[in-house]
């Protein structure tokens, strides 16, 4: 399911409720119903949406609300709040200190936007005085290397890879430890998001994180995957613990609302979204505004 369809569901439910004269449990039920369904088909997780309908039926009793409040009102205001606290995992992620050397690996499925989210990160700290440097590990897709290194070119961040070697592991151990030394304080490892094997990508994300041990992993998702975020996201989970999330071209149609999933199969965080194809199109999450346009 696509997230204009979660969105829509939504905005749907609420419209209907709105048209109702007298909301009374009924039309509240079919509302909730509504976005349960929504919120099912886009693969968050059940227990949490069960969480959702019971703590807003805890807080919106029809009973105990005066006669002339606006009922609708109070409703939509529990949907947005327990929307939000889906969204916060009660947690910060791990954030990296300037001039104190963090390793921050990236992974995600190809086309995500990974090597393009792993530049911005990078610009992003570095236009903050931070010294990043990009380390290529993806040696399973030919120009993967090059896409980097022209990304890091421009942004006149180091990089390192390699066109010959094939083994990710010691390419990005050997980039970490070299830019360690160069006393970089964000070193950034891009990894592959593609294998023959599913399996064999899993098993390489767990090898990387073995051997460059880092402190942070972020998982990169593009807004649209919908219905497959929370599979996507447990996977990653599963070979590599994934401590934060960047939901990527959020600036298209697609709502990103597959997030919710993510931060469930991880429960971590979304820290950025990427808002463009450019360097700089890149924002903190903010979790209102981005709950506010799932609504919308
Ligand atoms: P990777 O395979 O995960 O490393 O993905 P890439 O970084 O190569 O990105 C795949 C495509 O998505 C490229 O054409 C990027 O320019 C594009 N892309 C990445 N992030 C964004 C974004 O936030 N908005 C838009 N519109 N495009 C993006």
């Amino acid at each position: 399911m696509v997230l204009g369809e979660l969105s829509g569901s939504i905005s749907r439910a609420l419209q209907q409720m709105s048209n109702a004269t007298i909301i009374d449990e009924k039309v509240l039920n079919e509302c909730l119903n509504e976005i349960t369904r929504a919120l099912l088909k886009a693969d968050v997780h059940f227990d949490l949406v069960k969480k959702m309908q019971i703590n807003i039926k805890k807080i919106v009793n029809l009973d105990d609300l005066a006669a002339g409040h606006n009922k609708r009102r109070i409703i939509q205001q529990a949907i947005f709040n327990e929307l939000c606290n889906m969204l916060d995992t009660g947690k910060p992620s791990f954030t990296p200190k300037k001039g104190k050397t963090s390793v921050i690996m990236f992974v995600g499925l190809q086309g995500s936007g990974k090597t393009t989210t792993c530049t911005k990160y990078a610009y992003y700290h570095q236009k903050k005085g931070w010294k990043p440097a990009l380390v290529c590990a993806d040696t399973f897709r030919a120009g993967a290397f090059d896409q980097l290194k022209q990304n890091a070119t421009k942004a006149k961040i180091p990089f390192y890879g390699s066109y010959m070697e094939s083994d990710p592991v010691k390419i990005a151990v050997e980039g970490v430890e070299r830019f360690k030394k160069e006393n970089c304080d964000l070193i950034i490892v891009d990894t592959s998001g593609r294998h023959q094997q599913e399996a064999a990508l899993f098993e390489e994300m767990r090898q990387l994180a073995e051997a460059t041990k880092p402190d942070l992993v972020i998982f990169v998702m593009d807004s649209s995957i919908g219905q497959a975020a929370f599979s996507q996201a447990q996977a990653f989970n599963r070979s590599v613990s994934v401590g934060a999330v960047i939901v990527t071209k959020t600036e298209g149609a697609a709502k990103g609302g597959g997030a919710l999933s993510a931060v469930a199969a991880t429960k971590s965080p979304v820290i950025f979204l990427g808002t463009g194809e450019h360097m700089d199109e890149f924002e903190v999450f903010d979790v209102k505004p981005f709950v506010s346009r799932l609504l919308g």
